[in-house]
């Protein structure tokens, strides 16, 4: 997780691939990008009018002003960034009330000096062009990005609405957190309770579609539904917000972040999924036909959507619980080296091992203070949120990894995403502090799962986590395949998550519409449909994390893409020539110089220049999943051979 992102922590849930959640820079020319004349500008209200004057000469005090203010923007937000971090670190690592309250205080304070930082940067939009490249930038990134970049609500320039706001976006977050499902539903007793956690396992494990239903049902009647009004009310007031910064509703503020205009951004996001859509529709059809066989007729059709409580997680948005059941060669030994670690590793020995994979690409060890500040596994006595998580509390280089280590082959890939954020914090904390960033939000999530799919079985043999290595097509397929069940039935979830809130927020779907549209969206990306009738005054979109804690979700979908096409590239590099699969450039400081490169510019620079200095490449290109996932592809379009697939 990025840290410039104060909520964003909490939001660390995304960073770990465990569990639910599956989980800027310098001077430079204008972007490049087409349709964006000379502004990055998001297509939103804001420039209307005021751009006429363009070519008129423009007063030199207004330049100088513009400097001035950038220079002395980078101070106050730093200061507010810093107690911000510092007093959210304090209280995810020690939750108390006090802690709890001290750090709610330091949000606000972070909420209120970005809404009004940027409605004073607005005053130098039209002059954008003018400024040199350095100011220009800084005001570009707190204009579009930091918006995005962040969980940030600006507030309404109403006190009593920004009051409300930040109300409402408590009490949803804490309904969230304090979810619970009990068994009879008005159960007294704790240990009839279920947390999310609780009733996660259910989904992993049981094969009972009755059990399953429940726990989904559960979840989604309590938690959904004690969402819905408090969201109901969250909207408008969220858009009076974005309004009172300059942008027409919340969706299109979200939508700008990416140097690029809103609406090329929405059907960008369209052309990626679309690359990757016949691929996803082969796993999905391989595996409905699986659970119809295990399941019969009467529970998962051979035809249409599969319901949502079936696939191993809450929200279907990763399958591999149910690898299992749908393994490809029955007995072909899989790649599993929690047994090493149990043996002979404990916490701190995994994060260095994942660092030693950061060192061999010519990376700097992480700073001694890491070591000394981080929190690697749940202190005796205290509350903490064990979601993994990555930071960068003084944003001077105070690198701290928060997370409750488990000696599982998943946590030791967790590591290495986390340790991807750090190593892009070390790699531009000398910026200001409005660029130190991703070169967009996607990039900073991509970085350290990049690294993890060089975790390749030949390199796990390498650092002696596994004896022996089978080279053969048929654990190639089986490797794949549990890869896939994650990665690739992740990504319409991925997609759909924010297509939904971009509805909702430019106001074309009405409230009693919201889980009608949802449940639309279900079907239509992920072939996914609800396992029981929901009603408009259910509201099923609540029953997950970031729309209950408003955080925007695009990013992981464009780090699921770039990961793999940042991969690619980094393969090139290194030399490599057989299937990318088979790639890892563990050990080569020329892809390591490489990534490097691309690190350091933050968000100096807009993301399609950063892309282009490490792949050549100045779009996005989900065909690096398809080369990656080659064998798979054609391993399945052999299984669905004269089936009918597609939902
Ligand atoms: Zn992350």
């Amino acid at each position: 997780m990025n840290k410039l992102a104060l909520a964003t922590l909490i939001l660390a849930a995304a960073c770990s691939k465990k569990s639910q959640e599956n989980k800027d820079p310098g001077s430079t020319p204008p972007p490049k990008d087409p349709g964006s004349a000379q502004q990055p500008a998001p297509g939103s209200a804001q420039g209307s009018g005021s751009g006429g004057g363009s070519e008129a000469a423009v007063d030199p005090k207004l330049i100088e002003e513009a400097k001035k203010f950038v220079a002395d923007t980078d101070g106050e937000l730093r200061r507010v960034l810093v107690a911000g971090a510092r007093a959210e670190w304090a209280n995810q690592t020690d939750l108390t009330d006090e802690h709890e309250k001290a750090a709610a205080a330091a949000t606000a304070a972070v909420n209120d000096t970005i809404a009004k930082l940027i409605k004073q940067a607005r005053k130098y939009e039209p002059i954008l062009g003018k400024l040199d490249p350095s100011t220009k930038r800084q005001l570009e990134a707190l204009l579009y990005i930091v918006t995005v970049a962040t969980p940030v609500a600006p507030s309404p320039d109403d006190p009593k609405q920004s009051a409300e706001l930040a109300t409402l976006a408590a009490e949803m977050t804490s309904a969230y957190g304090k979810g619970k499902v009990c068994t009879p539903p008005d159960a007294k007793d704790p240990k009839q309770c279920k947390d999310l956690d609780g009733v996660s396992k259910v989904l992993q494990k049981t094969r009972k579609p009755d059990e399953a239903l429940a726990a989904w049902k559960g979840w989604h009647d309590k938690v959904g539904g004690a969402e819905r009004d408090l969201f109901a009310k969250y909207v408008p007031l969220a858009n009076a917000g974005a309004k009172a910064i300059g942008f027409p509703n919340v969706a299109v503020m979200w939508q700008s972040g990416y140097d690029m205009p809103a609406e090329a951004f929405a059907a960008e996001t369209d052309r990626l999924w679309n690359q990757m859509k016949p691929l996803y529709d082969q796993l999905h059809c391989y595996t409905r036909r699986k659970l119809n066989t295990l399941y019969g007729d009467a529970v998962v059709a051979k035809q249409g959507p599969i319901p949502a409580h079936l696939l191993g997680n809450m929200w279907a948005q990763s399958w591999g619980y149910l690898y299992p059941e749908l393994e490809p060669y029955k007995g072909e030994a899989r790649i599993d080296v929690t047994p090493v670690l149990e043996k002979s590793y404990d916490e701190k020995k995994m994060v260095e091992l994942g660092e030693a994979f950061y060192t061999s690409l010519g990376f700097e060890k992480l700073p001694k203070t890491f070591w000394e500040r981080s929190m690697f596994s749940k202190p005796p006595g205290k509350e903490v949120v064990c979601h993994a998580s990555a930071w960068d509390v003084e944003y001077n280089d105070d690198l701290r990894i928060k997370m409750c280590v488990q000696k599982t082959t998943e946590d030791l890939r967790t590591i290495h995403h986390e340790l991807g954020h750090h190593y892009y914090f070390h790699a531009y904390y000398k910026l200001p502090v409005v660029l130190q960033a991703g070169a967009n939000d996607g990039f900073h999530e991509a970085i350290g799962d990049t690294i993890a799919l060089s975790m390749t079985p030949e390199y796990l043999k390498t650092k002696g986590l596994v004896a022996t290595v089978t080279q053969n097509e048929k654990a190639t397929i089986n490797q794949q395949m549990r890869t896939a069940l994650d990665k690739i039935a992740f990504l319409p979830f991925a997609v759909l998550m924010d297509r939904w809130r971009w509805d909702v927020f430019a106001g074309t779907v009405a409230p009693d519409k919201y889980n009608e549209h949802w449940w639309a969206l279900r079907k239509k990306y992920q072939g996914v449909g609800e396992p029981v009738a929901r009603a408009a005054t259910d509201f099923d979109p609540g029953a997950k994390y970031h729309i209950a804690s408003n955080t925007p979700y695009m990013r992981y979908f464009l780090a699921a893409v770039l990961q793999f096409q940042f991969h690619r590239a980094l393969c090139k590099k290194a030399g490599h020539t057989g299937p990318l699969h088979a790639c890892s450039i563990y050990d080569n400081t020329d892809a390591g110089k490489a990534l490097w490169s691309m690190l350091q510019l933050g968000a100096s620079k807009p993301w399609q220049e950063a892309l282009f200095e490490l792949t050549g490449q100045k779009e996005m290109d989900a065909s690096a999943v398809l080369d990656y996932f080659a064998p798979l592809k054609t391993w399945l379009e052999g299984e669905n051979k004269n089936q009918a697939c597609g939902f």
